[in-house]
């Protein structure tokens, strides 16, 4: 399939134009989410590139992620173009197109028209299937991620989990008065939704970073998340909270019975929840789809060919082995020797 590439550098390269979540010399390079696997080369791509192409919300959280270096700051604003779900940019003759991807905020999928070859090629980047997730049709090639593509990766249970998470939130609110939870970006804005949702009002605590993103969506995007405030802010010392921390600080928790701890993972998988100690439990809360819901994706979308992204974290070749039992013409790329 000439039209679409994978190179090893997680650029996924469709006809002439574009070069996505990779660096590869195209005009335009485009980005499904800000997330830094989906952020390889961009520096390379802001110099080679006509164009950087992604969602408003998008552009503003890699700039409030610190993701582009003071000096190249002005040549990304100069050079990205916001594009809006469902409008389109085109050039030389190929056309894309944004859908929701309902991974995180601002995140996208990408639908490309290649109009002299009559060729329709999807790239669902990341992606969680729910009912605000796009399903793109009629496509010659699906191109799909592949983050849980081992059938054991699957998750019966995921409709329960944020009303567990919001209970073990209470029941810490209430033993401790501090809860704190470790995520990922992204999956932090998430939670912060569903623990409003289950109404809970208790101020959340952020670090800078989290802070900084929280700020740009409630600001720029419309987003509302209650009462929150930055981490070395003191006031609240004595009050109940909700103090969010970046995943990898949690093997630093303190288990000193001051707190309970909440770790935030996909990876979890046999049950929703874990008491790990006498403090701490894993939530399996995830922002991509489980193994059946990238089949089911697939057999919605019905395409001639299905490409599977072997280049990031994931069961390529796992997935790509159910795909050919289901019978969906199917290829892992890029093919490593
Ligand atoms: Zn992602």
């Amino acid at each position: 399939m000439e039209s679409v590439n994978i190179q090893s550098n997680g650029a996924i390269v469709i006809g002439k134009s574009f070069a996505i979540d990779g660096f590869a010399e195209k005009p335009i390079r485009i980005i499904t989410h800000a997330h830094s696997d989906h952020l390889h080369g961009l520096n390379e791509s802001l110099r080679y590139s006509k164009h950087i192409v992604a969602t408003p919300i998008t552009l503003d959280l890699i700039e409030a992620l610190g993701y582009i270096n003071s000096e190249l700051l002005p040549l990304f604003k100069l050079k990205s173009i916001s594009l809006n779900y469902h409008q389109t940019y085109s050039i030389n003759d190929e056309e894309v197109e944004f859908y929701d991807a309902d991974h995180i905020p601002g995140s996208v999928q990408v639908l490309v028209k290649i109009k002299d070859k009559k060729l329709s090629i999807g790239y669902t980047g990341d992606f969680k299937l729910t009912n605000k997730t796009e399903i793109m049709k009629d496509l010659d090639v699906l191109v799909i991620e592949a983050t849980y593509g081992n059938p054991y990766h699957t998750r019966p249970f995921k409709e329960s989990v944020p009303q567990i998470l919001v209970d073990l939130v209470i029941e810490g609110l209430y033993k401790y008065k501090k809860v704190y939870i470790y995520a990922y970006h992204g999956k932090i804005q998430e939670a912060m939704s569903i623990i409003r949702n289950g109404g809970i009002d208790a101020p959340f605590i952020l670090p800078d970073k989290a802070y900084r993103v929280v700020r740009v969506l409630e600001e720029k995007h419309g987003y509302n998340y209650g009462n929150y405030l930055k981490e070395n802010n003191t006031s609240f010392n004595k009050e109940k909270c909700i103090i969010f921390k970046h995943f990898n600080s949690a093997k630093e928790r303190r288990l000193d019975g001051k707190g309970l701890h909440i770790v935030l993972t996909g990876r979890l998988t046999h049950e929703p929840f874990m008491k790990v100690d006498d403090y701490t439990y894993v939530v399996s809360l995830s922002d991509h789809a489980d193994f059946s819901d990238l089949v089911k994706y697939v057999e919605y979308s019905n395409p001639r060919l299905v490409i599977i992204d072997g280049s990031r974290h994931g069961e390529a070749e796992a997935l790509k082995n159910t795909l050919l039992e289901k019978g969906f013409c199917s290829m892992v790329l890029p093919q490593y020797p």
